[in-house]
């Protein structure tokens, strides 16, 4: 069975991340949601095992004690977040592609562990878009909007590490790109290993 895709979103808070990740998700019945543990607390609405597993500070660094992590990092300066490694471990084995939603320094660090993660960047159409979104969203103080903003310039300073970047201006357009780059990518060569190996095989007898 071939492995499933490991796809990296990032960009800065109200690109519109979990909007288009919750659309590829309804859309593409393979893909799973790689639900990360934050110390941060829930949102109205926000459900614990769903958006979030919500955890102490102190389970948190029981976590990273005991390896649990593939990555974790401070975001905002404020709460930390961290993906949970064994679910997408399990699952890309599976075949299944695994979607995470996370800062630009948690990606790089998944690139490093694992280099074949698909990593994408996505954009908002301009600055005043995102701070409309920000503020539409209605989920953050004004303080905490301005940190989201100001973290914005140094995250966007990194796209060129990513191997695609995306503008979310129509989300359709920009689902269709993401939907078109998850295509593409499981046409590598490398994805193909097994099959290639076991056609010689055939060949061969
Ligand atoms: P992020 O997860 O990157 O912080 P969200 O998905 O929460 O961002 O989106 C931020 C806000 O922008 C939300 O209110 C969302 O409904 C809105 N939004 C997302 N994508 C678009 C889009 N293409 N056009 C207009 N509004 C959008
Ligand atoms: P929010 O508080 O808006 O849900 O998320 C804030 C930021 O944390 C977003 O940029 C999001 O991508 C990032 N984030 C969410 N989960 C993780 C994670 O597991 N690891 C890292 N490094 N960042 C995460």
């Amino acid at each position: 069975m071939q492995k499933g895709t490991l796809l990296v979103v990032s960009g800065p808070s109200g690109a519109g991340k979990g909007t288009l990740c919750n659309e590829l998700l309804a859309r593409r019945e393979n893909a799973k949601f790689s639900v990360s543990a934050t110390t941060r607390a829930p949102r109205p609405g926000e459900i614990d095992g769903v958006h979030y597993y919500f955890v102490t500070n102190e389970r948190f660094d029981e976590m990273i004690e005991q390896g649990e992590f593939l990555e974790y990092a401070c975001v905002f300066g404020m709460n930390r977040y961290g993906t949970p490694r064994k679910a997408v471990e399990e699952r890309l084995a599976q075949g299944i592609d695994v979607i995470l939603d996370i800062d630009v320094q948690g990606a790089l660090n998944v690139k490093k562990a694992m280099p074949e993660a698909v990593m994408l960047f996505l954009l908002p159409p301009s600055f005043e878009v995102l701070r409309k979104r920000l503020v539409g969203r209605g989920t953050e103080t004004d303080e905490q909007i301005q940190k989201r903003l100001a973290t914005a310039k140094s995250e966007i300073a990194l796209a060129s590490e990513y191997d695609y970047v995306i503008i979310n201006d129509q989300l359709e357009t920009a689902l269709r790109q993401v939907e078109d780059v998850l295509d593409a990518e499981s046409c590598r060569p490398s994805r193909w290993t097994q099959w290639l190996k076991q056609f010689r095989e055939d060949a061969e007898q």
